[in-house]
């Protein structure tokens, strides 16, 4: 499989009163074609502006993305409109990323009317109901309004307008987590089925690992703007080394009482993220920190099997 995204050393920088924002920093990973890459971690982590900074809704502040073999980092807002169809986003709220005003047929059909993809109306309406075929909305609801209807069927017609201009990539940001649990399951299994029917590549963002462990090929674990773990979705599951991804890992509930895990109970403070030391950030609130910790940011190399980690100590952590 050939890459359809690579992303090296991006930085994205916000200038605060007290200095400069890291929120992505020195993020580099890739993804292939009809792969889902499952970013995860706490809120204020940095995962949503990563997905904007490589959509290009936040201009980066240093590093190169690399999109279907071309640098996309720096072209213009004209270059990137013709590539916009390509890569697409899903909105985690449903509702506030549609327009109120808007009837169904009118939001799937406004990034067809954008493009000016149909000469007419009647080939731009038989596409909205195609689209709402394949996510599974009923054509009973193409002339509702999004407060009509439940939060499962607004976040459908979020997925057909993403859909619309057939794109390669979606970044989906948080696209279950305003959803009940029931609701969440179905949408899940929508995305994996449209992934399989149109060859799709998806960059999914959540702070529930539970959610991407049966939706992703591999999985990178940020905290405070760069990723701490990455590796293939069952090795992190198998073989959790970096101990903030442990602490993830050992939240998720387990409707067991014989493989309830041990909780692990993170205390300290969180790192600031402007201006941040030459540490590792994970420092104040890690079991395993010593004073090389607080003197220097460990780098993510690979510890064998393409599996990549950030810590000074963890083969010592590990028994590697
Ligand atoms: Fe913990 Fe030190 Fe490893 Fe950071 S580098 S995760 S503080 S042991």
């Amino acid at each position: 499989m050939s890459e359809i995204l690579k992303v090296t050393n991006l930085k994205k920088y916000f200038p605060v009163p007290a200095g400069m924002l890291h929120a992505v920093d020195d993020v580099s990973f890739s993804m292939h074609y009809g792969e889902t890459l499952g970013v995860v971690g706490e809120s204020g982590c940095g995962k949503s502006t990563l997905g904007k900074t490589i959509l290009r809704l936040e201009p980066p502040t240093s590093g190169e993305i690399i999109f279907e073999g071309e640098d996309i980092t720096n072209i213009d807002d004209k270059e990137f409109k013709a590539l916009r169809p390509k890569m697409q986003m899903i909105f985690q709220d449903p509702l506030s990323s549609l327009n109120p005003r808007m009837s169904v047929s009118q939001q799937i059909a406004e990034p067809l009317r954008i493009y000016k993809v149909y000469k007419s109306n009647e080939e731009m309406e038989k596409r909205v109901l195609e689209l709402m075929d394949i996510v599974g909305l009923a054509r009973r609801y193409v002339d509702t309004y999004p407060h009509e209807l439940d939060g499962g069927r607004r976040q459908r017609i979020g997925i057909a307008r993403a859909l619309a201009l057939r794109p390669k990539l979606i970044v989906c940001d948080e696209p279950v987590s305003a959803l009940d649990v029931l609701i969440q399951a179905q949408i899940l299994n929508l995305l994996q089925d449209l992934q399989k029917e149109h060859g799709l590549s998806y960059m999914f963002i959540t702070h529930d690992l539970s959610v991407v462990k049966h939706i992703s090929n591999n999985i990178c674990v940020m905290y405070l703007g760069q990723i701490i773990e990455q590796c293939d979705t069952k090795e992190l599951f198998k073989n959790t080394l970096h101990p903030y991804a442990k602490a993830l890992l050992s939240a998720i509930p387990v409707p067991s009482l014989k493989h309830r895990r041990q909780k692990i109970l993170l205390k300290g403070e969180l790192a600031s993220p402007i201006n941040p030391k030459n540490a590792c950030r994970f420092a104040p609130r890690c079991l395993y920190a010593k004073e090389e910790c607080f003197a220097s940011a460990p780098e993510l190399v690979d510890v064998g099997g393409n599996h990549r980690v950030a810590c000074h100590f963890v083969k010592e952590i590990n028994g590697l």
